[in-house]
């Protein structure tokens, strides 16, 4: 495989899912990895341990090697400065800076079996109403449906915890754009978008994703539109699990419950038929990339050189 093919493979979230736990270990054993960038070793064992077990043992050495790489040059890019800067966060936004923010140890049981929980709620009510579950629906779904299971007080302390704590902490430099926990989204003023699964805002959305797919073409689908205060925990929970309870990380990926444009009108486009690679910088080299910037008025919200500390997010398109 050739380096560059892989160096972009690495930013596909799909193969995040292997765990950086294990791959920074590895990077620790091989002592490439200067212990002014990354996790310490005993942080690194620990996230290791905590997540997909043995999997260091089937990295191929060239992924390995690559992956080196990747590190050394966001290393070389922090050099010098005691933080690195929110561009270099975005660029390297799978990475573990010595300043992320981690979730108190003792919270992560907590966070997952909270995420679990509303896993279970997502298959029960499906991927396109849940959109749309608001925190009051969700504590009676849980209480109502024993396939969910009740809230236990310590999950939601942790979901409110988690809605109050200012993303700041974690390096998110988004605004909250929701308000309330408790905010719920009327029926009325939302539309299902067909073949999609996803739903959108009735008016300036709704109207903006037809004048796209007017002006691109039947290729450009709906990929991600209204995600209520509950979905988005579910998301964000989703990462933060994966990145071994480093909010940092999982924030650099997606915005933290409350803080999402999706509550509030924007949505995500990518190519029909281009599957999860329509959430990877792949996106941007597609025809429909093209041709959507070719438009002149149509707005990222995430650019490359970004100052939220969020990855380039070349399908989220701004509406609002
Ligand atoms: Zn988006």
């Amino acid at each position: 495989m050739e380096r560059r093919t892989l160096l972009k493979a690495l930013s596909v979230s799909g193969f995040v899912a292997l765990g950086s736990g294990s791959v920074l270990r590895q990077l620790n054993l091989t002592k490439q990895l200067p212990e002014s960038f990354g996790m310490g070793a005993a942080q690194g064992q620990w996230a290791a341990v905590n997540l997909q077990h043995g999997m260091e043992d089937i990295l191929p050495t060239e992924l390995s090697q690559a992956l080196t790489q990747v590190h050394q040059e966001a290393v070389e890019k922090t050099t010098g400065t005691e933080r690195a800067d929110a561009q270099t966060r975005s660029r390297y936004f799978e990475s573990v800076f010595d300043d992320d923010y981690f979730l108190a140890e003792e919270k992560r049981p907590i966070m997952r079996s909270a995420y679990q929980r509303l896993d279970r709620m997502q298959s029960f009510v499906g991927h396109g109403n849940f959109n749309l579950v608001s925190f009051d629906d969700a504590i009676r779904y849980a209480r109502n449906y024993s396939e969910i299971g009740q809230f236990p007080q310590e999950e939601l302390d942790f979901l409110e915890e988690l809605y109050f704590t200012d993303a700041q902490v974690y390096g998110f430099h988004g605004e909250k754009v929701m308000t309330q926990l408790t905010a719920s989204l009327p029926e009325q003023e939302v539309t299902r978008v067909p073949g999609t699964g996803h739903l959108l805002f009735r008016g300036k959305s709704e109207d903006f994703y037809h004048q796209l797919r007017e002006a691109v073409g039947e290729d450009l689908v709906l990929t991600s539109g209204i995600r209520s205060m509950v979905k988005q925990m579910h998301l964000f929970l989703a990462k933060a699990e994966q990145s071994a309870g480093n909010m940092s990380k999982a924030s650099r990926s997606l915005a933290p419950p409350g803080y999402s444009y999706h509550a509030v009108g924007d949505f995500d486009v990518g190519k029909v038929g281009f599957g999860y690679r329509n959430f990877s910088d792949d996106f941007a080299e597609t025809d429909v990339y093209k041709r959507l910037q070719d438009l002149g008025f149509v707005k990222i919200r995430y650019t490359s050189d970004n100052n939220f500390g969020v990855r380039y997010e070349p399908w989220h398109i701004q509406v609002i």
